[in-house]
């Protein structure tokens, strides 16, 4: 009876208190490019993110400096990060182009990004993690203190995993964890590794 009680009270309490505040979520994983700008306009997207009560967006783009004009419209919530792929494909490839470097140097300095990524390793690719271009890329990142965005594309956390092993010292946002999967699996590379 006392259980029923308190829990009743406790619905009366606070169940007007939680539905007068909106529930502000962040997004983690967002994309603005120039096939979505074509339609969408920087202030049309910033106010849908706010209509459905998106408080910080991470937002990255080809080209590179779209996430940049959606963070002039929407203002400090947006945070634009910096990819590799100047041109669309260039995932593929990116990390044997030796122009990326010079290139990625430019972000951290002009200011106006705050993180790298997003990177898609996908196993099946013959994309190569070990090479030079992207130790380089980490080594921007861990100097400026920006953590990068690896996208998870595989049903086994195993390649991104390797990837944060073998660079402890930068801090990795793991995106689409939630999609292939499992949400045990998702926490435990979460906890495996104390930079994801
Ligand atoms: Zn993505």
């Amino acid at each position: 009876m006392t259980t029923l009680f308190l829990a009743a009270l406790l619905s009366a309490l606070f169940v007007p208190f939680v539905s007068a505040q909106p529930l502000l979520c962040a997004e983690a994983h967002l994309h603005y490019n120039w096939n979505q700008a074509e339609v969408t306009s920087p202030d049309e997207a910033c106010s849908n993110l706010y209509a459905n009560d998106v408080a910080l967006a991470v937002v990255s783009s080809t080209p590179l400096e779209l996430p940049v004009s959606l963070r002039e419209a929407g203002g400090d919530q947006v945070l634009p990060f910096f990819r590799p792929y100047a041109r669309p494909g260039d995932w593929l490839t990116w990390t044997r182009d030796e122009s990326v470097p010079d290139i990625m140097r430019e972000a951290p300095e002009s200011g106006r990004y705050f993180g790298i990524g997003e990177l898609n390793p996908i196993p099946g690719f013959g994309q190569r993690w070990d090479t030079p271009i992207f130790r380089k890329v980490n080594d921007l990142a861990k100097r400026h203190r920006m953590p990068v965005r690896i996208h998870t594309e595989s049903s086994a956390p195993d390649f991104f995993m390797d990837i944060c092993r073998r660079h402890p010292e930068a801090r990795f946002l793991s995106a689409d964890g939630g999609g292939i999967l499992q949400p045990d699996v998702g926490a435990r590379t979460m906890s495996a590794r104390r930079n994801v």
